[in-house]
């Protein structure tokens, strides 16, 4: 009996757990209106309990997710912290409303930077929370991350590097109607995080069905060139990254092309996490999305396909509604993490600006790494680019604009590195494809050598190795039928007669 109800409850733990965070699996379970989850529905502190003696009324359901939501911030809360902050700290901020849910509760961001509302050529970077309605704790994170950069400007070297160099915008709850409701999904019963055009399937590219929610999302990514972004989920304890899904639908390690620098921005955020590296579920607290579970439609592969965004899906906390109490608590687990992250996309990476050498105007000029099939685009306006890597790597880096002559330039991705590209005119036969500049691209293995060295070089080194290897293999040979004469000699010597005495 109690062998049962053990495995019954780790079979459920483990079922909640797959269910409860970006949740394609949540999807068979929660529904608009259900009070019953397949039968699973009490929690019992931290467990959860089931079968038909635990199942509730739609009443006593209310009353239980309101309890859970005691000392959480309600949408009003929430909207005065977010005005107390900026009357507090105006001269590093702004607020603004990226839209509205589909009940109306307008969706306000939090802009932090010494220079608020100003384009700089500086990186952005977003942190979205709340994107599931009973996810709630990343957006009390994100009100004590605002003030606590705000406390600390000028005193912290980490918070006056990220206000004095990074545009950071908080929208601490995406989907407030969801919370409201303490559900999962917005107001129209729709998952935010399958709203988005996904690159395998067109599920989602009716704009016409697209979510309010969502289209304030995509308006606002069109217009802020964000670097990074994170968005802050519950239900597990995870930095997971690109892709989440797969094309045959398959559950499988399935890497985007920066899958390198997404380990590092991953393990940036886990390392620095109080806990989060020492799971058993992941190996140092990292996911790729698809090997987790495949999902379609989500936030974090558009980020990165359609705005060079490169976007985390951060699960916070293993319970989705811990005790408020608890709250400090999570804060101080992340903190590190939240500030090591943000930071990361100026203290790594390579930056600069691209400008014409006629009239040294600003180019929006593409920006791509040998041997990584992923552009980005330097900014519109002031042409500045910044470009994630992972470390321990040489990068080649080359710079393309319609009518210029694309450039190049070898950089080593230890470290922050600052580049400006001046491009020139191209005229008509002039040749708009690069040659390779011979940069030693990646981790100056053997085997990268030889992937760039020229031609007739590499053939001479080929015919060296066959040379070297024959060589070896008849000395080789040589040596083992000596042994092995040896061996038979010394079988067949009789054993050392013992000294007389
Ligand atoms: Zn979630």
């Amino acid at each position: 009996m109690i062998l049962s109800l053990l495995f019954l409850s780790l079979n459920l733990s483990s079922l909640f757990r797959l269910s409860a965070s970006r949740g394609s699996a949540a999807d068979r379970f929660y529904r608009s209106g259900d009070v019953h989850v397949d039968g699973i529905y009490v929690r019992s502190g931290r467990q959860l309990l089931a079968g038909e003696n635990f199942r509730m009324t739609e009443e006593q359901y209310i009353q239980m997710l309101d309890k859970l939501a005691q000392g959480y911030m309600s949408n009003f809360d929430l909207d005065k912290a977010i005005k107390d902050f900026h009357r507090r700290c105006s001269n590093i901020s702004r607020i603004y409303s990226i839209g509205k849910s589909v009940l109306g509760v307008p969706l306000w961001t939090i802009e932090i930077s010494n220079m608020p509302g100003k384009k700089e050529a500086e990186p952005a970077f977003k942190f979205i929370g709340n994107v599931h309605g009973d996810e709630p704790v990343g957006r009390e994170l994100l009100l004590l991350l605002a003030n606590w950069l705000c406390d600390n400007y000028k005193s912290d070297p980490l918070a006056t590097l990220i206000v004095d160099n990074v545009h950071l915008h908080i929208l601490p709850s995406m989907n407030p109607d969801g919370f409201a409701l303490r559900r999962r999904n917005n107001a129209n019963n729709i998952d935010l995080n399958r709203d988005f055009p996904d690159q395998f399937f067109p599920l989602n590219d009716d704009m016409d069905l697209r979510q309010p929610e969502t289209k304030a999302i995509m308006n606002w990514v069109d217009d802020i060139e964000f670097t990074a972004s994170a968005s802050l989920h519950g239900g597990a304890l995870v930095a997971n990254y690109p892709w989440d899904g797969t094309e045959d639908k398959k559950r499988k390690y399935y890497g985007c092309p920066d899958d390198e620098t997404y380990k590092f921005l991953a393990t940036l955020y886990s390392g620095s996490h109080y806990n989060m590296s020492k799971s058993t579920e992941f190996p140092q607290g990292i996911t790729n999305g698809a090997l987790w579970y495949p999902i379609y439609g989500g936030m974090q592969d558009w980020n990165y396909i359609h705005h060079g965004c490169f976007e985390l899906t951060l699960e916070i906390s293993d319970n989705k509604w811990p005790n408020a109490s608890e709250l400090p608590t999570l804060w101080e687990y992340n903190r590190m993490s939240m500030l090591n992250l943000v930071a990361g996309i100026v203290k790594t990476g390579i930056h600069g600006r691209v400008i014409s050498s006629d009239e040294g105007k600003p180019l929006p000029a593409s920006i791509t790494l040998r041997g990584i099939n992923y552009t980005i685009a330097a900014s519109k306006s002031l042409a500045d680019y910044h470009r994630l890597v992972a470390p321990g790597q040489t990068y080649e880096v080359i710079v393309t604009m319609p009518g210029y002559k694309p450039k190049s330039a070898c950089v080593d991705g230890d470290r922050a590195v600052t580049i400006d590209f001046v491009l020139e005119p191209a005229h008509g036969n002039d040749s708009q494809v690069l040659e390779g500049s011979g940069c030693y691209i990646g981790s100056k293995s053997r085997f990268q050598v030889m992937e760039y060295m020229p031609e007739p070089q590499l053939q001479l080194y080929v015919l060296l190795i066959i040379l070297i290897s024959a060589f070896l293999c008849l000395a080789m040979r040589k040596k083992s039928l000596r042994s092995n004469h040896h061996m038979v000699n010394q079988r067949h010597s009789p054993q050392p007669k013992r000294a007389a005495v």
